[in-house]
């Protein structure tokens, strides 16, 4: 094969030059849109899920950097200047759980349980902790790649009220960057929720605990799921913190049942 006739030279020199023009013409931020669904308004009152308000689109989060722990608090996420639709009301999409993990990452348990979301096309947000998302930035990133959100669930996962306030900024300050906050043993008051907030973090809770942690069995991890799954429910189970055979088993169950049932699994908005 030869190269274009010379006639055509200047023809595919100009394309060329065109196609690289409004290449750059793009935007250079891809993280500036906002992933929120158009949504039609709700007629149920939402779920109580105690939140922190704030203006903030729910912005794709693919290749967000690990947290880097050099002892320092960490600055603000850059907040939109313009105002976003309310992603917080979770019981607009129907049939949707938001299934979260917490204590995480974890190098055996993690990417288990990501087996079982992605085999059941399930989007969930995990709640990690500094230290340990410092110690397995893979299964961060694994998480992320998945299409998964990551929320900040401190650096320790201290009691936060009994925290002087130096301690309590250091704590939140340094987990993770993210949108969303959990605090651990959803110990938290006003004053822990607004130093959330100068973070631009969400305070989330949960409205179904599994109470997976403990080891109760998987049949009972499996009825605490199904029993208080209804639409826009946020489901607390763990990944992190210890064997979590259980959760994998009872989840895997779960979701079967509950897709049978016609629900989908998002992640939050964080
Ligand atoms: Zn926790």
């Amino acid at each position: 094969m030869t190269g274009p006739p010379g006639k055509l030279l200047p023809l595919v020199a100009a394309l060329l030059c065109g196609a690289v023009l409004a290449q750059a013409a793009q935007p250079a931020d891809h993280s500036v849109t906002s992933a929120a669904p158009a949504v039609q308004t709700s007629t149920r009152a939402p779920l109580s899920i105690p939140v922190v308000r704030k203006p903030s689109p729910a912005g794709p989060s693919a290749s967000q950097q690990p947290p880097r722990r050099s002892g320092r608090t960490s600055t603000s996420t850059k907040t939109s200047t313009t105002t976003a639709p309310d992603d917080w009301n979770l019981t607009k999409h129907g049939k949707v759980l938001y299934l979260t993990f917490d204590d995480g990452p974890q190098k055996e348990w993690t990417p288990k349980v990501l087996q079982v979301l992605a085999k059941h096309q399930a989007k969930a947000t995990f709640f990690v902790l500094g230290r340990e998302a410092a110690a397995h930035p893979d299964v961060v990133a694994l998480t992320r790649a998945a299409g998964h959100r990551i929320g900040n669930h401190t650096w320790d996962h201290p009691k936060l009220t009994s925290l002087p306030e130096g301690k309590l900024r250091q704590e939140i300050g340094t987990g993770v960057k993210s949108k969303c906050f959990r605090p651990p043993f959803r110990d938290t008051n006003a004053h822990v929720e607004a130093i959330a907030a100068s973070y631009h973090q969400r305070q989330v809770l949960w409205d179904v605990d599994t109470v997976d942690w403990s080891k109760p069995g998987t049949a009972k991890i499996e009825r605490a799921i199904l029993n208080g799954a209804r639409p826009g429910a946020i489901i607390l189970l763990h990944d992190g913190g210890g064997n979590r055979s259980e959760t994998v088993a009872a989840l895997d169950s779960a979701l079967a049942k509950l897709t049978r049932q016609g629900y989908t699994y998002r992640a939050l908005p964080c």
